[in-house]
């Protein structure tokens, strides 16, 4: 999956492609991220890509032109046969869950566009962007992060980044459920012990034990998530 970020802070971005499970995915040739400089597109001679907002108010806006021109040079790219989905990063927008990096993660190319000062003119907006998406309800001062947030979540799902692929499916949010309590060595830390059953051996145990920690736990902190997780009839007349 091939994912190109229009940003005005590249090397904010380059980290996150360069190190850990992301990084030998990238060396393994599964993914390719390429952060581009909306500044090396503007026609300004000062290099400036930002103005004041029509009608007055606070901050700065950044400018149709140079956003059009960074999205058409990686479209051009691509060829026209090839029209990859372009996500504005943005608070104005419904939440990013993990059932829309699934559905990102199909994408071959994914163009991610991030916003800084009060925002990006809205005529470029309307023109290139295909999807808005808010990684949360609070305000940061630029795109950067929340295209990071969305570029590891999406990257995460592409088949073959994850080492096993069940860490992918076995985890917080399937099925809208929390992930169970994890233990590691030693058995007993600080006084306290590992829940015995998962020191038992018998598999059918531990999945039961697990499968009641997740629905206990996701009551406990993600009531909202119960509404719509996937239960059982036994477990829907148990806990709901
Ligand atoms: N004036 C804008 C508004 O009120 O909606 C906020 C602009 S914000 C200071 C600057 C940029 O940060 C936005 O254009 C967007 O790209 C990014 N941003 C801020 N918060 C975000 C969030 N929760 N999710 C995604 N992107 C966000």
């Amino acid at each position: 999956m091939h994912f190109y970020i229009l940003t005005l802070f590249p090397e904010m971005i380059n980290q996150i492609f360069h190190t850990s499970i992301l990084g030998r995915a990238v060396q393994k040739g599964l993914l390719t991220m390429e952060a581009v400089n909306i500044r090396d597109y503007t026609a300004d001679r000062h290099k400036k890509v930002d103005d004041y907002p029509y009608g007055g108010g606070a901050g700065m806006v950044i400018q149709a032109q140079p956003v059009y021109d960074a999205w058409k040079a990686v479209t051009d790219r691509l060829g026209p046969d090839c029209h990859p989905r372009t996500v504005y990063l943005t608070p104005q927008a419904g939440v990013f869950t993990q059932k829309m990096a699934k559905e990102f993660a199909l994408e071959q190319h994914l163009i991610l566009l991030c916003g800084h000062y009060e925002g990006i003119d809205e005529r470029v907006l309307e023109e290139i962007v295909t999807d808005y998406v808010s990684i949360g309800d609070y305000v940061l001062t630029g795109g950067e992060l929340p295209a990071m947030v969305m570029a590891d979540a999406v990257a995460r799902m592409v088949p073959g980044v994850l080492s096993n692929e069940q860490s992918g499916s076995m985890e917080s949010l399937e099925g809208n459920l929390l992930e169970y309590p994890q233990y590691s060595r030693p058995e007993a830390w600080n006084g306290k012990k590992v829940p015995p059953v998962l020191l038992s051996g018998d598999h059918a145990k531990v999945d039961a034990w697990r499968r009641e920690q997740s629905v206990l736990r996701t009551m406990q902190r993600r009531p909202d998530l119960m509404r719509t997780a996937e239960l059982t009839d036994a477990e829907r007349e148990k806990y709901l």
